[in-house]
């Protein structure tokens, strides 16, 4: 990101653009396809280095460098025309409304977002690879299971190889109404156990039925409408400085890119945040459904693992870049759930209602801490947990989920 804001920059300081301008006879779609496959071109040694150097030599990785080839250049010929595209309607709308263009393109930026997302699986997938169902067998018969107790019967989940272009294990939630499906990597098909795989899967579905493609997609065009109105306004003050021939000038498009960008990154702690709350969701809704904390502990683990996740990150990198919950926190989750199912078991073996006052406490120190040691030894059986908010939750109590989750704002 850095380095294509530097050439985005050398590029607007140098005149590069203006002359670019020039040799394409003033077309914004050209302009747009140069520059983004110069910009592709000059970083793609970094992602050969990232990819295939050092996360295939540590094992991080598993793909082949002629699959990574196919699968990089077919990004940048989509990323190009995309860009053609996109850059072409948004100069049509500078010139058509010069004071307020920023408004209907950032509407057009948003919806072709979402019919990017929405055609992914069904044009551009089938480019790269070829998705095939889950075969017959105990995983589809539990995921099928899973899909019918949650009210999602219509959705598919496909085994790609490409799930991850890097060859991870991975389970993605792919497209948009008639093209929604799960990809499931092979190698987490390889890799994981069957139940770790139905609680990933679940939590897959749950960003489905919380509709988190939407709550993303919304907080991206708030995003996108700040940026562009920003560039608008850097765009009026130095256009004339810069030696562009109008606002309208395709060799705007670095200008308005580089404002646009950096009003992003600004917001980039923000839309983690929404990231982090959403993901938590979805593992909540995967516990509550599949019911097998330690599947869900075991996975959570072994993904922290596969992508080298920092287990204790500081405040600021926790801000500033993870968009997940931290790998303690998850676990955390699991453990509440495990005192619930304990503290059903023993209550229903025991017939009583009676509750000690330090597992009571106890219960509720793990659920607001999110962080809490006792955390990681998830295997090791708690002695005689049982608790008024765990037998709450297991009778399906609202009151009982905020008791274990505690109240917005306990989790750090
Ligand atoms: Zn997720």
């Amino acid at each position: 990101m850095l380095l294509t804001g530097a050439l985005l920059g050398v590029l607007l300081a140098s005149g590069g653009s203006t002359a670019l301008r020039e040799a394409v006879s003033g077309s914004a779609a050209l302009h747009a396809l140069v520059m983004v496959l110069a910009l592709e071109v000059a970083v793609l040694p970094l992602a050969w280095l990232r990819v295939l150097v050092l996360e295939c030599e540590y094992g991080l990785a598993d793909v082949a460098p002629g699959a990574w080839w196919k699968l990089s250049v077919a990004r940048i010929a989509i990323s190009a025309v995309f860009a053609a595209g996109a850059a072409e309607l948004l100069f049509a709308m500078l010139r058509t409304w010069p004071a307020w263009w920023w408004g209907p393109a950032a509407a057009a930026g948003v919806l072709l977002a979402a019919l990017a997302t929405s055609l992914a699986p069904a044009v551009i997938l089938p480019l790269v690879d070829r998705p095939r169902p889950l075969g017959p067998g105990p995983l589809r018969a539990r995921v099928s299971d899973l899909a019918r107790r949650i009210g999602v019967h219509a959705i598919a989940v496909e085994e790609c190889g490409t799930a991850d272009p890097h060859g991870r294990a991975r389970a993605s939630l792919v497209g948009a109404g008639a093209t929604r499906r799960v990809l499931v990597s092979s190698r987490l098909l390889a890799d994981f156990t069957d139940d770790e795989i139905e609680v990933i899967l679940a939590h897959e579905l749950g960003h489905q039925v919380h509709r988190d493609l939407l709550r993303t997609l919304t907080a991206e065009f708030v995003v996108l409408l700040v940026g562009l109105c920003a560039a608008g306004r850097v765009l009026d003050a130095t256009w004339a400085p810069l030696a562009l021939a109008s606002r309208a000038d395709p060799a705007a498009l670095p200008l308005i890119l580089l404002v646009a960008g950096a009003v992003r990154v600004a917001a980039v702690p923000a839309l983690n945040a929404l990231s982090r709350r959403a993901e938590q969701r979805a593992d909540r809704f995967a516990l509550d459904n599949v019911s097998r904390p330690d599947a869900f502990a075991g996975a959570v683990r072994r993904m922290a693992a596969h992508t080298l996740a920092e287990e204790h990150p500081s405040r600021a990198v926790y801000w500033l870049f993870h968009t997940h919950p931290t790998l303690d926190q998850r676990i955390a989750d699991a453990e509440a759930m495990r005192y619930a199912g304990d503290a059903q078991t023993r209550g229903a073996a025991a017939g009583t209602r009676g509750f000690s006052r330090a597992s009571n406490a106890r219960c509720r120190v793990l659920a607001a801490r999110g962080f809490s040691p006792a955390s990681r030894a998830l295997s090791e059986r708690p002695a005689a947990p049982s608790c008024p908010c765990s037998a709450r939750r297991a009778r399906g109590c609202s009151r009982t989920r905020r008791c274990l989750s505690g109240p917005p704002g306990t989790r750090t």
